[in-house]
């Protein structure tokens, strides 16, 4: 049966799968939902024995219906294959009786590539589906880490290019060198001479730019975005909590139909809300905790009904997390508000005119199969310190977070039903915070990569190659710009104007 998706904001009508990929955002500024999501009608038994692609392809194809099988097991080989560095794509590891769901094994070792992996492919067959024939062009503005995920997912995609911007000194060391050692024809970064807001408010305005946009058609270009509330972003997350909870089974660490309680740590709520989604297709979940850092909007909102923005930005060890407007929340408030458009609209303007709104006493119970809390930046350290010292595992800052908020759950409840964490970047990645939660003030004065070579030997996992090559690989961008020139270096980039 076909699924279609209608915006969260209602007003205009439905459209296809490979529609609202292409889009994106809807026109009316809603989400794209679902109209209904579709049940998991297989046995677990046969999810067992399934590979990831395999998964995925069930999964995917029960959201994507417009998709031929052809065209979905194209996208699925062409994402999932040798740039992740293990077949499993998404391990499982044990650790402190919890089970910690690896989401790093891909080109930038962090969990963003689990998706921008395959959007680009979806994109490009959604584009052909839809009579699309001008080459896609995406622009992002990036603090460092979604940037080279989305390259890292678009190199050499036909038919796509991608533009890059980055504030010059807003981005760590070993951020910026992932960056500029980016290979692909089809790939261009520029930094910024300015800070994130700078580079994000003037590829808003390119977006925005009407006679750009003529421009670029006359030449066989269009934009588009690969920001996180693409449901082609939000749909391939799904997979990886099927596939875990079909692994659980297999391992015989659980039964089948066995509940698991799912542990995300959150700043956008794309990650919990796959885990939501899954949880409605009949996957048994149980809880799905929460877990903020000191940025604990989340935690707030899910205690008292408000969600309010109007507060200090906290800057921390878990950068990924630090967000005041978790964007897709809004999909959550669609839901627990009856699929009622209208409310989610009016609630979606109360937080873009006053920073806040306060749901219904109905709907917040509607909110009682989550659980929010948070880490401050010390249990977040103390949390590394502990799961090395205890299991000789070492967790980057993210899942810290995670992990710390899990134990909270549990003394507070007594609730010990198994448990999946999402394990959402490699301590590689934050080698620095990693490395100061385990050893104090021991590593002192030493480089990123000093770190990278320390984290080896008290971790006793390999370092990475994305991680080892970038040590050697040669700059290949080297282009910077004022904001203000940035139509400028995109039309000059594809040779326009
Ligand atoms: C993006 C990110 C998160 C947050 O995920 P959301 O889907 O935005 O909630 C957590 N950890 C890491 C490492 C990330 O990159």
């Amino acid at each position: 049966m076909e699924v279609l998706y209608r915006s969260t904001r209602g007003t205009s009508g439905t459209v296809t799968a490979s529609q609202a990929i292409l889009k994106g955002l809807s026109e009316d500024g809603g989400l794209y939902v679902p109209t209904r999501i579709p049940a998991l009608d297989i046995p677990v038994e046969e999810l067992a024995d399934m590979s990831y692609q395999e998964v995925a392809y069930q999964v995917m194809s029960r959201f994507f219906t417009d998709f031929t099988e052809e065209e979905l097991r194209r996208c699925i080989s062409r994402a999932y294959d040798s740039k992740f560095d293990t077949e499993e794509i998404a391990p499982l590891a044990k650790a402190e009786g919890a089970y910690f769901l690896e989401l790093f094994h891909g080109a930038t070792i962090a969990f963003k590539d689990m998706a921008l992996s395959i959007l680009p492919h979806l994109l490009t067959t959604a584009a052909a589906k839809n009579q699309v024939k001008n080459e896609i062009v995406i622009l992002t503005a990036t603090s460092g880490d979604t940037g080279k995920a989305a390259m890292a997912g678009f190199a050499d995609v036909p038919g796509t290019r991608i533009i890059v911007f980055y504030p010059k000194d807003g981005v760590s060391p070993i951020q910026e060198k992932q960056m500029v050692t980016q290979r692909g024809s089809n790939t261009y970064v520029v930094s910024i001479r300015g800070n994130f807001d700078d580079a994000q408010t003037g590829v808003k305005k390119i977006f925005g730019d009407e006679k750009m946009k003529e421009e670029l058609a006359a030449a066989g270009f269009q934009f588009s975005s690969a920001n996180s509330i693409n449901i082609g972003r939000l749909v391939p997350q799904i997979v990886y909590y099927v596939y875990a909870y079909a692994k659980l089974v297999k391992n015989g660490e659980i039964a089948p139909k066995d509940v698991v309680n799912v542990v995300v740590p959150t700043g956008n709520f794309g990650n919990i809300l796959a885990a939501y989604y899954a949880k409605n297709m009949g996957l048994p979940i149980g809880k799905l905790i929460c877990a903020s850092n000191e940025n604990k909007v989340l935690y707030d909102f899910f205690r008292t009904g408000t969600y309010d923005r109007n507060r200090e930005f906290i800057l921390t060890s878990s950068p990924s997390m630090d967000i005041l407007i978790s964007s897709n929340l809004e999909r959550l408030i669609y839901r627990i508000a009856g699929e009622d458009a209208q409310k989610t609209r009016e609630l979606m303007e109360a937080l873009g005119s006053d920073g806040s709104y306060t749901v219904t006493s109905q709907m917040k119970e509607a909110l009682g199969e989550f659980y929010g809390n948070y880490a401050s930046e010390q249990e977040t350290a103390e949390t590394i310190r502990r799961i090395w010292k205890d299991c000789g595992y070492v967790i980057d800052t993210h899942t810290a977070v995670a992990a710390c908020v899990y134990e909270k759950y549990r003394s507070e409840t007594g609730d010990n039903t198994p448990a999946v964490i999402a394990s959402t970047a490699s301590p590689y990645k934050f080698a620095r915070s990693v490395m100061e939660a385990i050893g104090g003030d021991a590593y002192d004065g030493m480089d990123d990569f000093q770190l990278v070579d320390e984290l080896e030997k008290v971790s006793g996992v390999a370092i990475p190659d994305a991680v080892s090559q970038i040590r050697t690989a040669p700059v290949l961008h080297n282009t910077t710009v004022d904001a203000d020139q940035m139509p400028e270096i995109v039309k000059k980039i594809l040779g326009i104007g």
